[in-house]
Formats: structure tokens, sequence, C-alpha cells
């Protein structure tokens, strides 16, 4: 049975949905299926476009790690790490500088473990967060994990704000209001929809907790806001266009901007620092992307344009550099982050 079909059928039996529940389900249908990743796919990601992303990040963490004395027991782990592109890149990186943690990959997709193992020899892989060692510092990175996490969405009507629920229509299906919400965003004019994220919020606490328990540092990134604000920003993409998100559930990949007030205010509750959200080309540029392009090209001249390009790509306002964001979740104890 097509997740279309499973969609169909609950909703026959149960009503409408919420919309975090369409999302999760076709997200997770979408993921399992394939390597959506690269340009024969449906998107192309930061660590896709040049090795420089994942090195970056794998040197802010060693930094970290060396600044903080060298903690021994400490393990580096992604959350959805897609093809483990940055995660080969920042562990080359990490070596260079004296560190070789053992990797534990949060990732549900069978197709995109097959990936990741085919990149990194030695990994253990957890369905979530929940499965990551319970000793020892941990370095986190997720980069564009939570915008693909489910979001529920709420409208202000006039006599008060409902949640948005998904209904089938025919073949399709389409989105209606639901059920009274407690919801409120004060101010809200009528018609304002407003994105909430608990699971993105739940896996931000839980990380929090773990490293201000036991030490180490994680680097969120992902396209998103700052602040909290109006807007129905969940939207599909398919063959690196946009599609419609009520269709072929899936069949397309699902995000929503990720709130990143809210993995701040979460955090922050389980007594960790956070850093950020700062534009991910203040990030790149902070921590030396000019001088390792500069490098890069010197030892390949004949890459210079495509290494150009792919800073460019990364780092410049119009392209990467402002949508996407970085934010920085350190523990009690360990010193300030370089970047911020
Ligand atoms: N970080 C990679 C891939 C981004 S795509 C990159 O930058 O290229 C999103 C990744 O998150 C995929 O690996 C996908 O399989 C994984 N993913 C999505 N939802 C997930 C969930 N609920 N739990 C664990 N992994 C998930």
């Amino acid at each position: 049975m097509s997740i279309a079909d499973a969609l169909r059928a609950r909703i026959a039996t149960e009503g409408p949905i919420s919309v975090a529940d369409y999302m999760g389900a076709a997200n997770a249908a979408y993921y399992a299926s394939r390597d959506p990743l690269g340009a024969a796919g449906d998107f192309v990601t930061a660590p896709e476009i040049s090795q420089m992303f994942g090195e970056l990040i794998g040197l802010w963490l060693a930094d970290l790690w060396l600044r903080a004395g060298k903690p021994g027991g400490v393990h580096y782990a992604e959350l959805g790490p897609g093809r483990g592109t940055l995660a080969a890149d920042a562990l080359r990186a990490m070596r260079g500088i004296g560190l070789q943690p053992p990797v534990e990959l949060v990732e549900t997709s069978p197709a995109l473990r097959d990936e990741q193992l085919s990149r990194i020899a030695a990994a253990r892989w957890h369905d979530d967060v929940d499965g990551l060692p319970t000793q020892g510092p941990l370095l986190i990175v997720a980069n564009e994990f939570f915008d693909a996490l489910p979001v529920h969405q709420f409208v202000r009507e006039d006599d008060g704000w409902r949640e948005l629920v998904v209904a089938t229509e025919g073949e399709g299906f389409r989105r209606e209001s639901g059920p009274a919400a407690t919801e409120a965003l004060p101010h809200a004019e009528t018609g304002a929809i407003v994105e909430r994220s608990p699971a993105s919020a739940g896996i931000a606490a839980k990380l929090a907790r773990r490293l201000a328990a036991h030490g180490g540092a994680a680097l969120f990134i992902d396209y998103g806001h700052e602040r909290r604000g109006i807007g129905d920003t969940l939207q599909a993409v398919s063959n690196h266009g946009y599609a419609d998100p009520w269709e072929a559930p899936g069949t397309r990949d699902l995000t929503a901007h990720v709130d990143f007030e809210a993995l701040h205010d979460a955090a922050r509750a389980e007594g960790v620092r956070v850093y950020g959200a700062i534009g991910q080309g203040a990030f790149l540029r902070a921590m030396g992307i000019d001088l390792r392009a500069a490098q890069l090209a010197k030892a390949a001249p004949e890459r210079t344009e495509e290494i150009v390009a792919a800073r460019e790509r990364l780092a410049a306002p119009e392209q990467m550099g402002r949508l996407f964001k970085v934010m920085a979740l350190v523990a009690p104890r360990w010193p300030e982050p370089e970047g911020f």
C-alpha cells in the first residue's frame, strides 16, 4: 500500500489528521525509499556543494574539544546525515587535529544508511536521539535535519485559533480548519498561520540535557527564522523545484522553516549556553572559508572557478548565506565557541 493510500485509509476511519501527522508520515516514506540528494535527486545541500562546509564544521568541533582540554570518551554524533558527506569531511578535518571519535548516526532511512555506510568506515546507527551513548561528551551536528521534522499549523479565525488538519478530497488531499486550539500568538490578524514543531523542540531539549550532563557541543544548521513569526512555510520540493505539499505524499520532500527561537528556548531551559542563530555566511567567513577556498584553489588551479562558485553559493547573502542559519549549544564549563 502506498503512503497516500495508507493516509486515505487512516483519514477515512479517524477523520482529518494534523498537518504534523501528515508531514511525519509523508517524510518517513519519502526518505525511506530513496537518496533525494544531488543533481539527479530533488535537492542539493551544503555538504554536497563543497568539502569546505564539512571541514569547517569539523574544525569548529575539534577546536572546542582542544580548548576544553581534550576530554576523553568523546563521540561524534550526527542527526540526519544524508549521504554521510558532511561527516566524512568533518571527521577528516578533525583527524588532522588529533581527534578520532567514534561515530554515532541518527538516521531512519535504510536507503540513506547504505549511502552513509559507503563513506564512513565505522559508525553506529540509531533510530532516534534516545539511542545516543549516555556517557562522555558529544560533538553533535545536524544540517537540514530539523526542517524535515513535522510541524503543526494553527490559523487565527474570527472566533479564535484552530488547528489546521488534512482531509481527503477525491483522490487527493486538502487542508482545512480543524478543532479549536489554545494556541495563541498575540495581535495576530484573522487568517494568520503559525507553526509549532514539538518534535524539534523535544529533540533540542534532549540533546541539551545530554550536553549539560556530560559535556560537548552541538551545531544546528538549517534555513529558518531567528525569531518566531507568522507564516505558512510548509513546502514540498521535488526535482529542484516547488511542488504541491497536498499532492502525492511520500514522493516529495516536505519541509518547513526552522523556528530557531523555539530551539533556543528549549535548549536554554536545559542549562546549556546557546549562540546564534547567525547567518551561515557570517559563520563560514568567521571560520575561514575564504582562506580554505584559496588553499584548495592553489592546490588545484584548474578548479579555481568551481571552488569560488561553491564558496559564494554557501556564503553569499543572496544565496545560502543569509537564509540558512547556524546555532550552537555549548555545555557548561566548555569554552566560548569560535564563529559567533
Ligand atoms: N544532513 C544531510 C541530509 C539532509 S536531508 C545533508 O545536509 O546533506 C534530511 C536527513 O534527515 C536525511 O538523512 C533523512 O533521512 C533524515 N531524517 C528525516 N527525518 C528523520 C527523522 N525523523 N529521524 C531521523 N532522521 C531523519
